[in-house]
């Protein structure tokens, strides 16, 4: 229901709490986050909030990377499992995601058939599924099989994206979810509205239908999902912090 990302030099977890936090009016049942610092870690809760900045005030969350969640269940009950983040089956790529995936069932029942594992009832695990076997039948870049997945799904997304493969990397694309990229000083954020972004930039991009952002080494790409490079229309906010 909720997604709010970070990549640039400051901490990144203070950010998505707090960014969490200014989304809470949108409703939810459960909170997640993923950092990537060499490692690709997760640490998701149902129920508010304050119960997942509880859960990780004893874990290292240092990283200059990350992205968080706050879920509206809509496959699968609210609980710890079903929420998000969520982990391909290799533990190696991350996803967030708003919206639904229709034909997940038939994706997840070829996926199975692939040796893919599951651990929880959401559309949204097999979403990372599809990008990680499309990655590994290609043998492409991250880039390329989140596109090329995005061929495949039916339904409704703003996802984000990360892999311990690629790290200094932050992909997100939309189809009918919310999705606005924060532009500041070599430091980019994203996030379902610009509640989570105005305090640190009034420079945002809204992401259209079908577009996906690639954001590396301080640079941000957009492309259709038919590889057709865009030009970043950046709006300024004036808005009352
Ligand atoms: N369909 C996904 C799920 O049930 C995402 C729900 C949401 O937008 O929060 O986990």
């Amino acid at each position: 229901c909720g997604i709010v990302a970070y990549i640039g030099h400051r901490e990144a977890c203070p950010i998505i709490i707090k960014g969490l936090r200014r989304l809470e009016y949108r409703g939810y049942d459960s909170a997640g986050v993923a950092l990537l610092n060499g490692q690709l870690s997760v640490y998701k809760k149902k129920g508010k909030v304050a119960e997942l900045e509880a859960f990780i005030s004893d874990k290292n969350t240092h990283a200059n990377i990350g992205m968080g969640h706050t879920r509206w269940a809509t496959h699968g009950e609210p609980n710890d499992v079903n929420a998000h983040p969520h982990y391909s089956s290799s533990e190696r790529i991350a996803i967030i995601h708003n919206g639904i995936i229709e034909n997940y069932a038939a994706l997840k029942t070829h996926l199975q058939q692939q040796g893919h594992e599951f651990h929880s009832d959401t559309d949204t695990e097999v979403f990372v599924n599809l990008i990680e076997e499309i990655q590994k039948q290609n043998k492409c870049t991250l880039e390329e099989a989140v596109r090329l997945a995005l061929h495949e799904v039916v339904g409704a997304y703003a996802i984000v994206v990360l892999s311990k493969d690629e790290p200094g990397q932050l992909i997100a694309a939309r189809k009918g979810s919310p999705l606005v990229i924060g532009v500041g000083q070599d430091e980019f954020f994203l996030a379902s509205d610009a509640t989570p972004i105005i305090e640190y930039t009034n420079e945002v991009i809204y992401v259209n239908d079908y577009e996906i952002a690639v954001i590396k080494n301080g640079n941000l790409d957009i492309r259709t999902k038919e590889d057709v490079q865009q030009t970043p229309y950046i709006q300024k906010l004036e808005m009352a912090l």
